[in-house]
């Protein structure tokens, strides 16, 4: 069932949440689910809108909208991010909150799903006014929240100086620090080493177990990379370091290709002097749908959903395409692809790197002792190369994609649990 906003313009196939549902009921399918587990992971378990106003710098008043949707804490505590976006709504914020149960079930996490946001515009506040917003957001959210309920973490919009306002404010209400209540904050306060690189450091180790499990050369491989964000930048620069070609790099405004190779670091400084990526020496300017359909070997999203659908899927020339957002290929796209023979790592596959090191954040903050930047890379790289050759042999041995490879490991794991833990009361 897909409920939708009024006068909102989604269509039936561009919908987040009815993607996520078309990618829930296939592998649902194919584990011969029963019914009533199959309606209880068609709806998440607690949705909280809030409405709530910002004292803006000129004096004004503004209302803002935001959510904190928990799919399924049938796991453990749920986990998930916070984005800050104009595009953040229900339907959005509904589908992340179930990617978000898989992914953490996939990597075998002690965690349920969940995910929240405010529909607004970052680029547009001040400092004051997105610290205002971040504190009356997480005053209202705050039922939900907790170390042991439900824990929120950084998405896209947001950062680390967000969530140390989140953790202060919750503090703040208790009396004492809870530094175990957010992770993805600075390290001064609890933050992990390492969390700030990880989901890009896990986008390239997925790549590369990838690329070994189907026996194709690694380095050396031309990569176009959506995105220069958190998991885009990092990942781009990771790949770089492994001796891949970036030809194609973007963020929000555009891209720029060059088919001999862009530097990513060089880029990326670029891109903080100048807030742009165009006009980098030696590169053309292509459009962020451009920049999908550019040749190369390997096509890594790493911006939002909804980006390879039905009607670019058969211009994509990568054969393989590495999911760092969370979405990026609709369920149509899905099918052109694997018709074509693409290879597409899935989302909750290749961007669990950052809810890893959340975890290992998490189990820091909870014992007070911290390790080091290259403990959490040795035990991370660990857990992406157990998950990537798991889903990767069981989607080899039952004949299907990656994606229905790891949603039906996913899923099982939380049915079992949900079947073992039983119906209250
Ligand atoms: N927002 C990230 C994701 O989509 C991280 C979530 C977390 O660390 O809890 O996976």
């Amino acid at each position: 069932m897909v409920t939708r906003t009024p006068g909102q313009p989604e269509t039936l196939t561009d919908d987040p949440w009815d993607m996520a549902l078309r990618q829930f009921a296939g592998a649902a399918d194919h584990l011969g689910l029963k019914r009533g587990i199959r309606e209880v992971l068609s709806r998440p378990h607690r949705e909280f809108t809030v409405h709530f106003p910002v004292q803006m710098d000129d004096g004004s008043v503004q209302m803002f909208t935001g959510y904190r949707i928990i799919h399924n804490g049938a796991l453990g505590p749920t986990k998930g991010g916070l984005r800050y976006s104009p595009d953040v709504r229900i339907n959005e914020v509904r589908a992340l909150a179930m990617w978000m149960t898989w992914k953490c079930a996939l990597s075998q996490l002690p965690y349920g799903g969940a995910k929240g946001g405010v529909t607004c515009d970052p680029s547009r506040l001040s400092a004051a006014e997105l610290e205002h917003l971040t504190r009356r957001y997480a005053t209202e959210i705050s039922p939900l929240v907790g170390p042991y309920e439900d824990i929120p973490a950084p998405d896209v919009g947001t950062n680390d100086q967000i969530m140390a306002w989140f953790m202060d404010t919750y503090s703040m209400h208790r009396g004492y620090s809870v530094p175990t209540v957010v992770t993805g904050k600075p390290v001064v306060i609890g933050g992990s080493a390492g969390r700030r690189e990880a989901t890009g450091r896990g986008v390239m180790i997925a790549a590369r177990e990838a690329a070994r499990s189907i026996g194709r050369p690694f380095a050396g491989s031309r990569v176009v990379v959506q995105g220069s964000g958190n998991v885009g930048g990092v990942a781009a620069r990771l790949l770089h370091e492994q001796g891949c070609v970036i030809v194609g790099l973007s963020d929000v405004r555009g891209g720029i290709h060059n088919p001999r190779g862009i530097d990513p670091n060089a880029a990326l400084a670029r891109l903080k002097e100048t807030g742009s990526l165009a006009g980098y020496p030696g590169a053309d300017a292509v459009s962020n749908a451009e920049l999908l359909e550019l040749p190369c070997d390997m096509l890594v999203p790493a911006a939002i959903e909804g980006q390879i659908t039905g009607k670019n899927a058969d211009r994509v020339k990568a054969s393989m395409i590495v999911e760092g957002a969370n979405g990026p290929t609709t369920p149509d796209a899905d099918d052109i692809l694997r018709a074509r023979g693409v290879t597409v790592v899935p989302d909750i596959l290749a961007n669990a790197g950052g809810v890893i090191v959340s975890y290992f954040e998490w189990v820091q903050d909870l014992q007070a002792y911290f390790w080091s930047e290259d403990e959490i890379n040795r035990n991370l790289e660990r857990l992406m190369v157990r998950t990537v050759g798991q889903v990767t042999r069981f989607a080899a041995e039952q004949d299907v994609s990656l994606r229905t490879g790891a949603l039906i490991f996913a899923v099982k794991r939380v049915a079992d649990a949900l079947m073992t833990r039983g119906i209250y009361p």
